[in-house]
C-alpha cells in the first residue's frame, strides 16, 4: 500500500496511482481527524469521493502517529491524551473514538487502536502496553459498526519472543478481519525482525486472514517478510526517497543529486512502464530536481512506486507459480541491499 498521510499520495493524483500499479493505499486517521477532520470529510461523502480514490483505502488506528508525533501523551486505561503537531491543541483518542472515525471517514479497513512502543523499550513497557493493546482491541472490536468495512487487530509484544507469541495468540483469538504485526519497522535490527516474525508467523500458520506488517520498508525489506509468510505492507519510504532525488532500479538506486546524470540521456531504468522512463530522460530528471521544478516529485515518485509495485507482483506470481523458494536469490539480487535501518524506513 502506499501511503496517503492527508489522503493524498504526495505529489500524484488518483489516475498516477492507479498506473504505478497500486490497488489498494493507506490513510492515517491522525492526521485526517487533525486536518480537515473526519466530521467534515463524512460531510462531502467520505474519505473516497473526498480524495476521488475508487479503490479500496486502510485507515491505520492513529496509534502510531499519536505516539511517535503527539507532544504531550499520555496513555491511561481509557485512551491517550496528546497535543496535535500542527497546533498544540489538545485531544484525546480512546478504542472507541478510533473506531468512530474511520467509520466517518468511510474506509475499506479500519484499523484497532493499539499502544506501539519502540522495539528496544524495557520488557515492563512493552508488556504494559501490549496488555492494553489486548483490552483495546476487544473494546475496539465492540464499538465497531459499519458491516461494509472490515476491522483488522494488532498483535505487539515488541521483540520479546513470549510476549510476541502471547499477543499474537491474544489477538488471533478474536474476530478480527486480518492480522497486523505492530511495533516493527522501528529501531529493531535487521535480525530482531526476522526473528521476531519468526515467532509471530507459525502461530498463524492455519490462520486463513491476512498478515499485515505495518511501516515496512525498501524491497529488500519486503522480500525478506514475504519469506517469512507476510501478506501487506505500507511504506512511505519509495515516495520518500523519490523526492529526494533517489530512485529504485534492479539491483541499485541512481541519486538523480549526482553530477554525472545531467549529460546522461538513458531513461531512468530502460523497461519501466512509469511516466518518467517512457518519456524523460535521466538527465531531465536530474535537471528538474537541481531546478527544484515540481514535475520532479512526480516523476520521481511515480518511478519509485512503479518499481516497487512491480517488484511485489514478481513476488506474487511467483509465490502463484510455487516458484517463490527458487526465486528469491533473484528477487534479491533485484531488490539490492537497501534494508530499512540505512533507508530510514520509518513512516510517520
Ligand atoms: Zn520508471
Amino acid at each position: 500500500m502506499p501511503v496517503g498521510t492527508n489522503a493524498t499520495v504526495k505529489a500524484l493524483d488518483p489516475a498516477d496511482i492507479r498506473a504505478s500499479g497500486a490497488s489498494i493505499i493507506l490513510a492515517n486517521t491522525y492526521h485526517l481527524y487533525l486536518r480537515p477532520g473526519h466530521e467534515r470529510i463524512e460531510r462531502l461523502g467520505g474519505l473516497h469521493r473526498f480524495m476521488a480514490w475508487d479503490g479500496p483505502i486502510l485507515t491505520d488506528s492513529g496509534g502510531f502517529q499519536v505516539v511517535s508525533l503527539g507532544d504531550l501523551r499520555v496513555v491511561d486505561e481509557d485512551g491517550v491524551t496528546f497535543r496535535s503537531h500542527l497546533d498544540g491543541s489538545v485531544h484525546r483518542f480512546t478504542p472507541e473514538h478510533a473506531i468512530a472515525v474511520q467509520e466517518a471517514l468511510g474506509s475499506d479497513i479500519a484499523v484497532a487502536l493499539d499502544q506501539p512502543v519502540m522495539p528496544s523499550s524495557p520488557r515492563e513497557v512493552v508488556a504494559d502496553a501490549t496488555a492494553r493493546t489486548h483490552r483495546w482491541a476487544e473494546r475496539s472490536l465492540a464499538a465497531h459498526t459499519r458491516a461494509d468495512q472490515a476491522l483488522f487487530g494488532i498483535v505487539q509484544g515488541g521483540i520479546d519472543p513470549d510476549l510476541r507469541a502471547a499477543s499474537t495468540r491474544a489477538i488471533a483469538a478474536l474476530p478480527f478481519d486480518g492480522i497486523c504485526l505492530g511495533g516493527l519497522a522501528g529501531d529493531e535490527t535487521p535480525e530482531q525482525r526476522d526473528a521476531t516474525l519468526d515467532i509471530a508467523v507459525p502461530l498463524l500458520a492455519d490462520d486463513p486472514r491476512p498478515r499485515y506488517l505495518m511501516g515496512l520498508g525498501s524491497p529488500a525489506d519486503l522480500v525478506e517478510a514475504v519469506h517469512r509468510g507476510i501478506d501487506l505492507f505500507d511504506s512511505v519510504l519509495p515516495a520518500r526517497v523519490a523526492r529526494n532525488g533517489q530512485l529504485w532500479i534492479p539491483g541499485g538506486r541512481l541519486n538523480l543529486r549526482n553530477r554525472r546524470f545531467l549529460d546522461d540521456p538513458e531513461p531512468v531504468q530502460a523497461d519501466c512502464p512509469c511516466l518518467a522512463c517512457r518519456q524523460f530522460s535521466r538527465a531531465y530528471l536530474a535537471h528538474l530536481f537541481r531546478a527544484r521544478e515540481l514535475l520532479a516529485y512526480r516523476l520521481a515518485t511515480c518511478h519509485n512506486l512503479t518499481f516497487t509495485l512491480d517488484f511485489m507482483a514478481r513476488i506474487r506470481t511467483a509465490l502463484e507459480a510455487g516458484t517463490f523458494p527458487a526465486s528469491l536469490p533473484e528477487l534479491r539480487l533485484r531488490a539490492g541491499r537497501i534494508r530499512g535501518s540505512e533507508a530510514g524506513a520509518k513512516s510517520a
